[in-house]
This record gives C-alpha cells, sequence and structure tokens, in this order.
C-alpha cells in the first residue's frame, strides 16, 4: 500500500516545494500568476487521466474531486490573469476579489461534497471513470459557465478599455481562449452527459478546450513579449521610481502610469488625464491656469512647473511634460512627470529664512561696526585735537609730529616750526572776559589756518601759544609764511558786543636744514626744537612784539637772535 502511495507523496513534496519557489523568489506578479493559472488548467486533463487508469474507487473520488475544484477556479483563474496583463491587478479592491473568488469557492464544495447522497456526481459500474450526474452538477455547471461567461464579458471590457495596441491583442488572445473552453466544455456535457447513451463516452473535450485556451496564452505571451526581461526589468525600474509618470496619447487618454503617479492623481490606464483634478484648479486658481493654458495650447513644448497641492498634508510638486513625438514631429502623446519636492522646498525656505536672518544679523554688525567707527573716529580726533580751537593738540605734536620731523630728517629735507603767541592777551580776558577772550583765540585760529597750505600743520601748544610746522620748509619760505600769518593777524579785527578788536602775534622761527644733525629720539628732539623755538619767541616779545624772530644757530652758546622786524620786510 506504502509502495502505491509513496510516488503520490512525493508528487505532494513537488508540488509543495514547486509552490514555496513560486511564492518565495522573487519573480513578477506575472509569472506568479501565468505558472498558478497554467497550473490549475493541467489540472483537469491529468486527473481525468488517473481516474481512467486507476480502479481504485478512492483515488478515482479523490482526483475527480481536484478535477472539479479545478475547473471551478478556471473562471477566476483567466479573470485575474487577465487584470494582471491590463496591469489592473494591483488597483484591485479586496471586496471585488473576494466577490470573484466566492462562486468558485462554493462550486469547489458543491462537488467535493457531493451532497445530499450523491446529488452532484453518481458512480456507474463501480467506479468513478464512467459517472451520472445529479441536479447539483447541473447547477455547478450553470454557475461555472454563468462565470465563464461573465469574466469573457470582463475579458471582453478589459480588452477594449486595454490603453495600448499590444495589451489589447493579448487580452483579446485571452478572450477567445476562454470562449474556446467555454465551447468544448459545453460540448463535453452535451456528448457526455446528456447525449451519453447515443454516442458513448467522447473523451478529452474539455481537456480540449483547456489546451486550446492555454495556447492562446502561450502565444499572448511570447508574442508580445510579455516575459521579457527587459521588459520586465524596465517596468519594474518605472514601478519602483519615487517619481510619477504618466504616458497619455495625444487624446488625452492615460496609456501607462507607474506605482508612485497614484500617489499624485487617481486614475487607471485607459482613463482621460484629469490635468485640472491634478492641478486642483478648483482650490488654488491663478499660477495654476497659467501653466494649464500652457497645457492645453503648447502640447509640442517641454512644460515645467512646482505647484502646491493640498492632500493630507500641503505637498509641493514639480511637474515636467514632454511631448512624444514621430519622425514627422507629429504629436503621439505626452510623458507627465511628478516629482514630490515637498522636503525639498522646506530646507529651501529654511534655507532662505536662516538667511535673512543671517542677513539682518550682518547688517546690525555692519551697523554697529560703523558706529564702533565713528565713535573711534571721534575718541582718536578728540584725543589729538583742542576743543576751543580744533585745531591739533600737544600731544598730536609731541607723537605725530615729532615722527615726521624725524623722517623729513633722515630724508634730508628741510623743515620749519613757528612759535606764535598771541600779545597782551591776559589784557583782552580781563578786559573782555574769558569768553571773549575764547573768541579771539578761534578767530586767531581760523585767520592763521586761512594762510596755511595743506601739508602745514597747526598745533594749539597750550593757552594763547600755537605752534605750526612747516614741512619741506626751508629758512626763507618760512619766513615769508610766517610774516604773512603775522600782517593776517595784524589787520584781522574781531567785532564783539563791546566793539571791533585787534590783536597782534609774536612769531620765533626754527627752520632745521637738509644736512642737520640726525637724532634718534623723536620727543626729545621736539623738546630741543620748541627750546630753541621758545627763545626765539622770547626775543620777538622782547623786540616789542608783533614781529618774527629767527632763532640762530643752534651751536650758539650765547643767546644771539637776529631779529627781523616787519619795517625790514
Ligand atoms: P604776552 O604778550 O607777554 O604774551 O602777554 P600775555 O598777556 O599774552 O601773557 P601770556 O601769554 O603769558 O598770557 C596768556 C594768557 O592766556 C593767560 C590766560 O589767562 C589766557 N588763557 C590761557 N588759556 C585760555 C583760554 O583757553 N581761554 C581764554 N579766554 N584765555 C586763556
Ligand atoms: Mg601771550
Amino acid at each position: 500500500m506504502l509502495s502505491v502511495w509513496m510516488d503520490f507523496y512525493l508528487f505532494c513534496i513537488l508540488l509543495v516545494l514547486f509552490i514555496y519557489v513560486l511564492t518565495v523568489n522573487n519573480i513578477t506578479t506575472l509569472h506568479k500568476a501565468y505558472l498558478a493559472f497554467h497550473s490549475l488548467m493541467m489540472l483537469w486533463p491529468i486527473c481525468n487521466f488517473i481516474i481512467n487508469i486507476t480502479p481504485d474507487q478512492h483515488l478515482q473520488w479523490f482526483f475527480l474531486n481536484v478535477a472539479f475544484i479545478g475547473l471551478s477556479f478556471l473562471g477566476f483563474g483567466w479573470l485575474m490573469f487577465s487584470l494582471v496583463l491590463t496591469r489592473k491587478f494591483d488597483g484591485l479592491k479586496r471586496p471585488v476579489f473576494v466577490l470573484s473568488v466566492t462562486p468558485a469557492v462554493l462550486c469547489s464544495i458543491l462537488a467535493t461534497t457531493n451532497p445530499w447522497h450523491f446529488m452532484f456526481a453518481h458512480s456507474s459500474s463501480g467506479g468513478w471513470a464512467v459517472r451520472t450526474y445529479g441536479p447539483f452538477f447541473w447547477f455547478f455547471s450553470i454557475y461555472v459557465l454563468g462565470y465563464l461567461l461573465l469574466s469573457s464579458v470582463l475579458i471582453f471590457r478589459t480588452a477594449i478599455n486595454a490603453p495600448e495596441s499590444n495589451m489589447k491583442k493579448q487580452v483579446s488572445l485571452c478572450m477567445w481562449g476562454v470562449i474556446i473552453l467555454i465551447v468544448f466544455s459545453q460540448l463535453d456535457i452535451l456528448f457526455n452527459v446528456a447525449l451519453f447513451p447515443l454516442f458513448g463516452v467522447v473523451p478529452g473535450l474539455t481537456s480540449f478546450g483547456i489546451v486550446a485556451s492555454a495556447v492562446c496564452y502561450v502565444i499572448a505571451i511570447n508574442k508580445y513579449d510579455l516575459f521579457r526581461i527587459v521588459t520586465i526589468a524596465q517596468r519594474e525600474v518605472v514601478d519602483s521610481m519615487a517619481i510619477g509618470m504618466f504616458v497619455i496619447d495625444k487624446d488625452e487618454i492615460v496609456l501607462d502610469l507607474n506605482k508612485s503617479a497614484t500617489k499624485f492623481l487617481k486614475t487607471q490606464a485607459g482613463r482621460i488625464f484629469d490635468i485640472k483634478e491634478l492641478l486642483q484648479l478648483s482650490k488654488t486658481q491663478s499660477p495654476n491656469s497659467i501653466f494649464l493654458e500652457d497645457y492645453n495650447t503648447n502640447k509640442l513644448k517641454n512644460l515645467h512647473t512646482e505647484v502646491k497641492l493640498i492632500k493630507e498634508q500641503i505637498m509641493h510638486v514639480s511637474i515636467n511634460i514632454s511631448p512624444v513625438l514621430d519622425d514627422n514631429k507629429n504629436l503621439l502623446g505626452r510623458i507627465i512627470t511628478l516629482n514630490d519636492v515637498t522636503e525639498l522646498r522646506s530646507l529651501l525656505e529654511q534655507n532662505n529664512e536662516n538667511n535673512a536672518i543671517l542677513l539682518q544679523q550682518n547688517k546690525e554688525l555692519l551697523r554697529i561696526q560703523e558706529e564702533l567707527y565713528d565713535v573711534n573716529k571721534k575718541l582718536e580726533k578728540a584725543t589729538i585735537t583742542d576743543d576751543l580751537t580744533d585745531c591739533y593738540n600737544k600731544r598730536y605734536l609731541m607723537q605725530q609730529v615729532a615722527c615726521e620731523i624725524l623722517a623729513s630728517q633722515r630724508y634730508k629735507v628741510p623743515f620749519s616750526i613757528l612759535l606764535i603767541d598771541i600779545d597782551k592777551f591776559k589784557l583782552i580776558n580781563d578786559a573782555y572776559g574769558h569768553l571773549l577772550g575764547d573768541d579771539v583765540l578761534r578767530g586767531v585760529v581760523d585767520a592763521i589756518k586761512s594762510k596755511l597750505r595743506r601739508s602745514d600743520i597747526l598745533v594749539r601748544f597750550g593757552g594763547d601759544e600755537f605752534i605750526i610746522y612747516m614741512p619741506n620748509t626751508d629758512r626763507a619760505g618760512a619766513f615769508i609764511l610766517a610774516e604773512k600769518v603775522r600782517s593776517t593777524i595784524e589787520s584781522y579785527s574781531i567785532s564783539s558786543a563791546k566793539g571791533v578788536m585787534h590783536v597782534t602775534i609774536s612769531v620765533g622761527l626754527v627752520s632745521v636744514g637738509a644736512n642737520a644733525e640726525i637724532s634718534n629720539n623723536p620727543e626729545k628732539f621736539m623738546e630741543e626744537l620748541l627750546e630753541r623755538a621758545d627763545w626765539a619767541l622770547y626775543e620777538s616779545k622782547e623786540n616789542g612784539r608783533n614781529c618774527v624772530v629767527f632763532e640762530p644757530s643752534p651751536c650758539a652758546k650765547k643767546r644771539e637772535m637776529t631779529i627781523y622786524d616787519k619795517e625790514q620786510f
């Protein structure tokens, strides 16, 4: 007994392995669907063969059940395979799937339970090879036939709506397969059930129908490269892209779409591509309607736009539309790609916001920097200028001017220094008050400045004393300038509430020639020069004021000043 069943058990193991390989391995849905379907088709002929050759009634009954189960599921199998062919299987809703499979399950139950004392089938002559059928068989047959007809109608509709002509031909072939099977299964019933007493058994009618329909499928698969690895790979690549893609014909009918495309627009092949629905024109009008106009009028142009769509959340979508043209530049259709750039956009916006903040902070920093620069400038100026007269002060003299003097000396350029003191200034203060004395100081400075060259530097040395540094100026040149200044002040009048005033100045002049001895300490050298100028000024005062006096050579031990009165020039 075991040896009889051994082969069967081995067959079962092989079947389990086959199903395992089919489900676990990464082959396409199309391959899986076809292999499952083809296996179903093989059941009827092989089971009938076994029933006819085995004398064992139990085995016959078992294989009869298997044969009827196979037959029950054939219609369903055709329908599903056609949906896979037309790429509608993925969009199949669960209730529709359950509804489609239910009749097949019911028929299987009916056939296998053979209820109420063989109301489905009854064995004759002690086995199931020759059998008579009860009322449930007729019920089963009508049910299966109805289902097959319904399947062929559905397949027919699918064929009509199939987007590509190739696909149309494939589905049409499948439909022919169903029709052939219907015809042969009905002939089988006619001859082997209804007219059995007249003609006896006419073998293999349904099996022939199954083989013929399988041939239709094989042609559909081979002729149209359905299982070609490149085509499948291309399909896989297109389907795995995150970018949604629609291919439409020139009448806007969707020919093909990938899986991601439905994220942007719920549609399917064979339907009109509703650009308005995609752009959500009822919700956001103006910018998208301009693009819509372009879409409708410029069909031969590449178009691009980015739209903001309101789905479960706001979505930024980049839309590219490119025409597909034939050799004569006639429009065949268009490819529409949709790319979700929400993340990119939000990054960009965040970046822009950060940039704007940075820009603002930069502006603020620049403003503070400018303010600091101004304050520094003012501070710098304050440290080297005199508040009252706006001349340079003594600090500037001792640092900057001292350095310039050293440079002049080093490059063997002559220079001169004037030490100016207002005559009897105390009297003005005493007579007119300190404030008016200040006005006189400012007036004298203005008058002096009007006679200076750009390179000359005027310093308030203290009180009513001023120093003028004249670079690149020898003794004669310095005297001319000193005299100009003196005479300007002399003729200068200062009007005040207490009348018009005149002041004079005394000037001590020091000149250093190009070949003078070089000193390395600027401040010390400056002090020496000032001392010499002071001597000359002193002499000027002694000489009756309002005059310019040269200091003699620094080597002179005695105070022998050369005095020049204004009358001498
Ligand atoms: P001399 O001809 O000998 O120079 O006579 P003088 O009166 O000018 O004498 P001296 O130069 O020594 O006096 C300087 C005076 O300048 C003393 C002080 O009252 C006055 N003075 C100093 N600084 C200022 C100031 O900022 N404003 C005013 N109004 N007067 C000042
Ligand atoms: Mg004075």
